[in-house]
């Protein structure tokens, strides 16, 4: 991979499209297009209808016929002068960002052409034959992006999310990612690290002149609440990086009581095999909901019993570990053998669950409560929801109860949440070295935990040239030597 080759790629999606586009990027991105036209470059960043013609046998120099853009009104079939009824690839939209303003920072080339596999199998057959062009590697449009200093890392990840996103809060929080309010609060937080790392430095370097006495002792309160911003930021229950990857939720319950049925309904499809005999569902099988805009997973799982069989033991300990890591447990229970609770269904029960007493249809009516059951002591009580996934009675409210779970674990916290672990783990290690500076300690010793603090900052949005502390010394306190 280098930065100074000139790459392509499809950008749009693979498989048969009405329109495809193919993104160009690099020095010879401009001589590409020309060769391509057979003529001049179209106004930089307006969409110009044009020809795609076969590169001449020359390859890059400018095209000996003169055929510009497509724009002489010339209807299909009108025929290429010069080139030929053969000459012509494809036609349709150009676009040509001249650099620095493009997406990669690069001169960039779009071609809107037909979605067809002939034809971008055509148009990327003669980029390639056309000059030094190569196909580009994954991400690599987003790398130089950010290379030349087009966004920092944490908008390169929000691309990806933004590209992922299944859901609508997933999406509102990639776009607050890529619109830089992760970015500009991790760069806050580092540039005000830098300025007291230079305070310390200044200390160091110019200990025996005459800097203001306790000069480097009015950094340790401002260490101090910054560790605690950066604490306060990290507990926040992985609310970011759970909504990236959604929620995960587990239906749980003895055998035969309804658990693949219900997640039938849930998956609106049938997902799992729903089977009168016990322990048909051996594995985990998972569907992915989008609750008002909240994306969760639910995995139907065997169920919990003493297994009969070695496969069966199996999908029970699978649902066991299941439970363990899940974020909400949906637990089924029999109206029939209600309140009679299944004992390994009761020992799951906490404040991560929903509970949901399945058949009800087969429950004489007179021996339901109309008022909400519960379940557990009276200080965790845990509301149960009354549902048939026979008539579907009761679904619509155990449905909301989930949504809302999903939104207490995920709705909107503070603004720009961290989003992935890289960023956690970054600012721990940012943490733990703002915790151990200390006055008591050697300033040399203080001042490594300063550079240590900004640095792992700098790794999240990318900034980690130390060198800028130094500068920011010589700038911020004008020592004038
Ligand atoms: P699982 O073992 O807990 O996954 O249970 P299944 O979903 O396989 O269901 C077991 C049996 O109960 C099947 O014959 C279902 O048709 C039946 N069943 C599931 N839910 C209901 C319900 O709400 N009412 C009635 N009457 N039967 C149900």
């Amino acid at each position: 991979m280098t930065a100074g080759d000139t790459i392509f790629a499809l950008a749009s999606g693979a498989g048969v499209a009405g329109i495809a586009v193919i993104r160009v990027s690099g020095p010879h991105a401009g001589a590409a297009l020309r060769a391509l036209l057979r003529g001049p470059l179209p106004v930089a960043r307006v969409a110009t209808h044009a020809r795609l013609y076969l590169p001449a046998a020359s390859g890059m120099g400018p095209a000996a016929s003169g055929m510009g853009p497509a724009t002489s009104g010339m209807g299909p079939g009108g025929g290429a002068r010069g080139a030929g009824e053969d000459g012509v690839l494809d036609e349709g939209l150009v676009l040509w960002f001249p650099g620095p303003h493009s997406f990669t920072g690069e001169d960039v080339v779009e071609l809107h052409i037909h979605g067809g596999r002939a034809c971008l199998e055509a148009v990327t057959r003669a980029l390639a034959a056309v000059g030094p062009l190569r196909p580009a590697e994954a991400g690599e449009f987003s790398r130089r992006a950010f290379e030349n200093g087009k966004m920092d890392l944490t908008q390169a990840e929000a691309i990806a999310d933004l590209v992922g996103a299944e859901t609508e809060a997933q999406r509102r929080q990639a776009m607050g990612q890529l619109m830089g309010a992760l970015g500009a609060r991790y760069d806050g937080w580092r540039s005000r690290l830098v300025g007291l790392a230079g305070e310390v430095e200044a200390a160091i370097d110019f200990a025996d002149e005459d800097l203001p006495q306790g000069l480097a002792e009015g950094v340790f309160p401002k260490v101090t609440a910054l560790g605690d911003e950066i604490s306060a930021h990290l507990a926040d229950g992985h609310r970011g990086e759970r909504l990236r990857s959604g929620l995960t939720a587990v239906i749980l319950g003895p055998p035969n009581v309804g658990k693949s049925s219900l997640f039938n309904l849930l998956a609106g499809r049938e997902a799992a095999i729903v089977a009168a005999t016990a322990g048909t569902t051996r594995d985990v099988i998972e569907v992915h909901l989008d609750l008002h805009g909240l994306p969760v997973t639910v995995a139907d799982t065997a169920g919990l019993r003493g297994a009969l069989e070695a496969v069966e033991e199996e999908g029970v300990r699978r649902a066991r570990a299941r439970a363990e890591s899940a974020d909400i447990k949906i637990i089924v229970l029999d109206a029939r053998d209600w309140p009679d609770v299944d004992p390994a269904a009761a020992s799951l029960i906490d404040g991560d669950c929903l509970v949901m007493v399945n058949k009800i249809d087969l429950r004489d009516p007179r021996h339901t409560p109309a008022e909400t059951l519960y379940i557990g002591d009276g200080k965790s009580k845990t509301a149960v929801y009354c549902v048939s996934a026979k008539t579907e009675a009761g679904l619509p409210d155990a449905l909301e109860r989930l949504a809302a779970m999903a939104r207490e674990r995920l709705g909107p916290g503070r603004s720009a949440p961290l989003t992935r672990a890289r960023h956690r783990q970054a600012l721990e290690d940012t943490l733990s070295a703002l915790r151990r500076i200390d006055p008591g300690k050697a300033i040399e010793l203080n001042a490594e935990d300063l550079r240590l603090a900004a640095r792992g900052l700098g790794r999240i949005t990318g900034r980690v040239d130390v060198e800028d502390i130094l500068s920011r010394i010589f700038a911020e306190f004008c020592i004038g030597k």
